[in-house]
């Protein structure tokens, strides 16, 4: 008796989890929010090297965050960041 009662019970809870189941991923739906990394957009706009070089007599060497950068005043291409 008391195994018939353990198979009704679960056959009575089964549908609701299966609904459960079902609900949630129309819920749950992944909106993953996209939002480049903060490091990305910090730093857009730099040539990212591992080695770095001035190009022409503009360019000069700086570092910042204990990375080296090379800004330049007449070429903005020339923006490099080394790491
Ligand atoms: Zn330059």
């Amino acid at each position: 008796m008391f195994s018939l009662t353990s198979i009704l019970r679960r056959q009575a809870i089964a549908p609701v989890a299966r609904n459960l189941f079902r609900a949630t991923p129309v819920v749950a739906s992944p909106i993953i929010p996209t939002v480049a990394p903060a490091s990305l957009t910090l730093f857009r706009g730099f040539k990212v090297r591992t080695s770095v070089k001035k190009f022409c007599k503009d360019c000069y060497m700086v570092r910042r965050r204990g990375r080296v950068y090379v800004y330049c005043k007449s070429n903005g291409k020339h923006k490099q960041r080394q790491g």
